[in-house]
């Protein structure tokens, strides 16, 4: 089977470049073609012999990911992507524009395996991992479309990246390249429900991503009854993890916070939150809850929010409430693979 040409890097690609017996550098061209220019074939590379693509066009190929349908926000001029991939299935990415640039979210799996009941990506199970090229392809396929630069990522799409950690490292190696897309790491955050073990292996990386904690909750009781990774890790397990991290990496973690109406909103929640958090360096996102069609919370009142995200800042923990982008167009990942799921077209 033909190689996904865009999970090289440099070194790899410069290795089986020599092997089919071409000058190493060939090599440095076709990573420039594949990483910095983003063409999608062997034609596209005008630079390289036509016998040498020919045989390159046998050796590897390249998974991209098609758009199935495409989605922009009146509001905010959000695009949501469902892309098609090579094997039929699909997966979602979306992109925000900010005052900064544009930011993109990105699906790590097709599919989760984390089984979190408020979440549209967990119904219908985990099918299979994007490789490195794939999640690439997401990007490169969104920047092509939409004629710009994306200078920020999030893996905050289906899947837990942590979950897939080798080729999300990848993939984040290949997109900080200096000759490739090269985008600060700076800019990227990654988005995880909680694995511990992979949080303690993430710090000793010392990549410097920022680190998003999908917490939902202020204690064991709550969480292990929305999100089953809690019984695997629990809430003290996975903050001794978070403070690792800061201390490893000096960098701030981000608490997600989807507030439940009736579930994780109370006061006393609030309070016991903060007394949690207290002493980390941390922020915490409130979000409303997202409707999704197969689960039966609700969001929390605007009040509730606000008033949560008071008694955090009383007890010296900031927090936001984070504005949603995108409502209108089902933005949260999962919701649009899941209605094409439904629907079987
Ligand atoms: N698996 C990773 C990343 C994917 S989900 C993780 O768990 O962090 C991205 C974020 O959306 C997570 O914080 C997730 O908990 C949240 N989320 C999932 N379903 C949601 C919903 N219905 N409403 C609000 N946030 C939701």
């Amino acid at each position: 089977m033909p190689k996904d040409i865009r999970a090289f890097t440099i070194e790899e690609l410069t290795e089986e470049i020599i092997q089919l017996g071409f000058p190493k550098f060939r090599a440095k061209q076709i990573y420039s073609w594949v990483q910095e220019k983003c063409v999608s074939s062997f034609d596209e590379m005008t630079n390289i012999p036509l016998a040498m693509r020919n045989v390159l066009s046998e050796k590897f190929e390249f998974l991209d990911c098609k758009i199935n349908t495409k989605l922009v926000s009146e509001i905010d001029g959000t695009v949501k992507y469902l892309f098609e991939l090579f094997d039929g299935e699909y997966v979602e990415s979306v992109v925000m524009k900010y005052k900064y640039g544009y930011s993109i979210c990105v699906s790590s799996q097709v599919g989760c395996k984390m089984g979190c009941t408020f979440c549209a990506s967990a119904i219908g199970g985990f099918v299979r991992n994007l490789s490195a090229g794939e999640m690439l392809s997401e990007v490169f396929t969104a920047q092509k479309d939409l004629g710009v630069k994306i200078n920020h990522l999030v893996l905050m799409g289906t899947g837990e990246p942590l979950d897939n950690f080798d080729n999300v490292l990848r993939f984040i190696e290949l997109l900080t390249d200096e000759n490739g897309q090269n985008m600060s790491i700076r800019h990227i955050s990654l988005s995880t429900c909680g694995i511990v073990p992979k949080i303690y292996e993430l710090a000793d990386r010392r990549l410097g991503i920022t680190l998003s904690v999908s917490l939902h909750a202020p204690n064991n009781q709550i969480r292990s009854k929305s999100m089953p990774v809690n019984i695997k890790y629990n809430i003290e397990e996975l903050l001794t993890a978070c403070l690792y991290y800061e201390n490893v990496t000096g960098r701030r973690i981000s608490f997600e916070y989807a507030m439940i109406k009736g579930v994780n909103d109370s006061d006393a929640a609030a309070k016991e939150l903060a007394s949690r958090l207290k002493g980390t360096l941390c922020h915490v996102n409130l979000i409303p809850v997202n409707n999704v069609r197969e689960r039966n919370y609700e969001k929390s009142t605007k009040e509730r929010q606000s008033r949560f995200a008071v008694i955090l800042e009383e007890n010296g923990i900031t927090a936001t409430v984070r504005r949603t982008l995108g409502s209108d167009i089902n933005a949260s990942c999962g919701q649009l693979r899941a209605s094409k799921r439904k629907t079987g077209d």
